[in-house]
C-alpha cells in the first residue's frame, strides 16, 4: 500500500530510542537520557517572550515563503559576525527547522543517479534524504585515531563525472570533531557545491569553527536555532543559497511549507539579537560536562581515541562491549536504563560506536555512568 521509497526509508534510530525511553518512563521507569540530540536547557527567557508578543499583536499569519525581512536580515547580521562574510540577506532562506532546509535543498539540486560525497559516520538523516531524491550517497571514512576528521584527498579520491556536491558538517554531528580552516578550504577548492552542515556552529570548547562560506561564495550554507538557542521544539532554520537557486528553493518552499511559523521567526529574531549571554551560559555548562562524560566513559573501558572539541556528542568506540550497537543500545536502556544511540545510525562506518550526548546534566552523567558501570559488572564486561 505504501509506496516503496517511503517504505524503504530507514528509521531514525536516535528517535526510536528516545520514543522507547519515553514509553518506558510513562510506565515508571527512571531513564537516564544520553541519547537526545537536543539541548536540556529551557529556550532563553528573550526569545519566549518575543514570541508570546508576536502572537499577542497578531503576528499570526503566513509570512513571505522566504521569510520574515526582519529575520533574514537578522541572519545575514549574525552570519557576517561569525563569519566576516557579507551576506545579502536575499539569500536567506527560512525553513521550520534544518531539516525541512536540507529537504529543499537536495530537492533542488539532486537528479537521479547524481552523487553527494559526505563523511562516514555521519548525521543519520542525511543519506536518507539522499536516497529519497533517487540521488546515491558516497561516503568517505573518518576514522577515531585521527579525530574523525575528513580528509580532503579522501574526497578527492571519491569524485566522479556523477558528483553533485560534497556534504560537510562541522561540528559534527555524531562525532563531535571541528573541521580546521585548511581542510574547508581544501575542500571547497575541488571545484564542487559544498553543502555544509553547519548546526552546531558556537558550540565549541577548544580552537574555532569555520564556515564554508568563507572559502566558497556559492556554498550552501544550513543552520538552524535547534541546538545554539535550544529551541528544537520551535522548528526554526534557514539556508543560505547562492542566487542562482533562490528562486527554485522559494518554489518548493511554497508548495510544501508555504512558510515558516510567523510568531516562531519573531523569536528568532530575539534569538539572533538578544540571546548571546543565553548562549554563552549555555556553552560554558557543556564545556565543563564534556570532561565529565569523556573522562567518565574512559575509566569504564571505552575507546576515546581524541576527545570531541564540539557539538555536545562523544562517539565512544564499544567495540570491547560487542560489535552490535543496535543490541548494545536496546540493552543499556532495557537493563542500566540509559538511553545512548548506537553508532549504526550513524552510518556503517559507526558500527561498533555508541553515541553519548551531554546536553544532560553533570548530575544526570554522573548518574548514567554509574548504572553503565553497574551493568557491565553483571554482563561480566568491565
Ligand atoms: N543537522 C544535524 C547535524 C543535526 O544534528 C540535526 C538535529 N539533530 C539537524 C541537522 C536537524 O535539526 P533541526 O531540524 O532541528 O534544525
Amino acid at each position: 500500500m505504501v509506496s516503496p521509497k517511503a517504505r524503504d526509508l530507514k528509521p531514525f534510530i536516535a528517535m526510536d530510542v528516545m520514543e522507547r525511553a519515553h514509553q518506558m518512563e510513562g510506565e515508571g521507569t527512571d531513564i537516564v537520557h544520553l541519547e537526545v540530540g537536543e539541548p536540556d536547557f529551557k529556550t532563553p527567557s528573550c526569545v519566549v517572550d518575543a514570541a508570546i508578543e508576536a502572537l499577542r499583536e497578531g503576528k499570526t499569519h503566513y509570512t513571505d515563503s522566504l521569510g520574515l525581512a526582519e529575520l533574514r536580515e537578522a541572519v545575514a547580521a549574525d552570519t557576517r559576525m561569525r563569519t566576516g562574510v557579507d551576506v545579502d540577506p536575499g539569500r536567506v532562506v527560512i525553513t521550520s527547522g534544518s531539516s525541512p532546509a536540507l529537504l529543499l535543498l537536495f530537492a533542488s539540486l539532486i537528479e537521479p543517479g547524481n552523487e553527494v560525497i559526505l563523511p562516514d559516520p555521519h548525521y543519520a538523516c542525511y543519506p536518507n534524504f539522499i536516497r529519497f531524491f533517487d540521488g546515491v550517497p558516497v561516503t568517505v571514512p573518518v576514522r577515531e585515531e585521527e579525530g574523525f576528521q575528513l580528509d580532503p584527498g579522501a574526497v578527492r579520491a571519491r569524485i566522479t563525472a556523477r558528483t553533485r556536491a560534497i556534504l560537510i558538517n562541522s561540528p559534527a554531528n555524531p562525532t563531535g570533531a571541528v573541521l580546521s580552516a585548511d581542510r574547508i578550504q581544501a575542500i571547497a577548492s575541488l571545484g564542487l557545491p559544498i553543502i555544509s552542515d553547519e548546526i552546531y556552529h558556537g558550540l565549541v570548547y577548544e580552537g574555532e569553527a569555520h564556515s564554508a562560506l568563507a572559502f566558497s561564495e556559492d556554498a550552501y550554507i544550513l543552520n538552524g536555532f535547534s541546538k545554539l538557542y535550544a529551541m528544537t521544539g520551535w522548528r526554526l532554520g534557514y539556508v543560505i543559497v547562492p542566487p542562482s537557486i533562490l528562486r527554485t528553493v522559494q518554489k518548493l518552499q511554497q508548495n510544501f511549507f508555504i512558510s515558516a511559523n510567523s510568531f516562531v521567526q519573531w523569536g528568532g529574531v530575539a534569538a539572533l539579537q538578544k540571546a548571546g549571554g543565553d548562549v554563552a551560559r549555555m556553552r560554558e555548562t557543556y564545556a565543563r560536562r564534556r570532561p565529565v562524560l569523556v573522562e567518565g566513559l574512559r575509566r569504564l573501558g571505552f575507546g576515546i581515541a581524541v576527545p570531541p572539541t564540539g557539538a555536545f556528542y562523544v562517539f565512544a568506540n564499544a567495540q570491547r562491549f560487542g560489535a552490535d550497537s543496535y543490541r548494545l543500545a536496546f540493552d543499556l536502556l532495557d537493563r542500566a536504563r540509559v538511553g545512548v544511540t548506537p553508532g549504526v545510525d550513524f552510518g556503517s562506518g559507526g558500527e561498533g560506536f555508541l553515541r553519548f550526548s551531554y546536553a544532560t546534566s553533570e548530575e544526570r552523567i554522573r548518574e548514567g555512568l554509574r548504572r553503565i558501570a553497574r551493568y557491565l559488572d553483571t554482563v561480566g564486561a568491565s
